[in-house]
């Protein structure tokens, strides 16, 4: 893999810093607000019932998250809500967006590392309002020759990425936190991928079986990669 690669890309969230914890967490605020209403799972039913109905209107990220608590809110509630509580799911959506960034153990090291000896490219999903907010305040968009903020991560959506860095799909690896976004479209169009997991995962992007593929590798850090591309 090494001798051939050009192009690394790297997921953002759950990959160079932390995210998905805050979901989770804005998750135990919300259901607080209804509490009257249903028992916990319930709400959390609901709301992830409702994101996923509104994936295809809204795409990932947290503007569409906001819109699905309220929506949530007001299917709950029968639209009899206090409108205090939609005031608070709104300031629940604008704290998320107002987090600092913490980076994971090795990002910058890594990336410094890796710097000028690959091309360095970021593959995300999510706002691009937001992805840009968080990539300027991580103080790491120097490392990197592109950013790309995708609307979904399919082979199609690899394939223009690829198209535009001009790179041959054996010259392409991506590091990720999900085997569904991440790593298997890669591996479906002919890239290398590597699978570095997170200890929390949202549901939607879980998948069952275990990967074998040739140009599979799953490691546990951003410093396996290291070993793997420099030595
Ligand atoms: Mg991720």
């Amino acid at each position: 893999m090494k001798n051939k690669i050009k192009v690394i890309a790297f997921d953002a969230d759950d990959t160079l810093w932390v995210n998905e914890p805050y979901f989770r967490e804005t998750e135990e605020q919300f259901w607080g607000l209804l509490e009257d209403y249903l028992p916990r799972h319930s709400i959390l039913a609901e709301l992830y019932k409702t994101e996923i109905a509104n994936l295809p209107l809204y795409g990932y990220g947290i503007k569409g998250f906001m819109l699905s608590m309220i929506e949530t809110v007001l299917r709950i509630t029968e639209g009899k809500a206090n409108p205090e509580i939609i005031n608070r799911a709104i300031q629940l959506g604008q704290e998320m967006l107002n987090k600092p960034i913490e980076l994971l153990d090795g990002v910058e090291e890594v990336l410094k590392a890796l710097h000028g000896k690959y091309k360095l490219v970021v593959a995300t999903k999510g706002d691009l309002l937001d992805q840009q907010r968080k990539l300027t305040k991580s103080g790491l968009d120097h490392y990197f020759h592109h950013i790309e903020i995708m609307s979904n991560k399919q082979e199609k959506d690899y394939q223009k990425l690829l198209k535009h860095l001009d790179c041959r799909p054996e010259e392409f690896l991506m590091l990720g936190n999900s085997l569904k976004s991440d790593v298997l479209p890669v591996l479906a169009i002919g890239g290398y991928a590597v699978h570095i997991p997170y200890h929390t995962t949202w549901a939607h992007e879980h998948i069952e079986h275990t990967i074998e593929h040739p140009n599979f590798y799953q490691m546990e850090s951003l410093f396996d990669v290291l070993k793997k591309l420099i030595s």
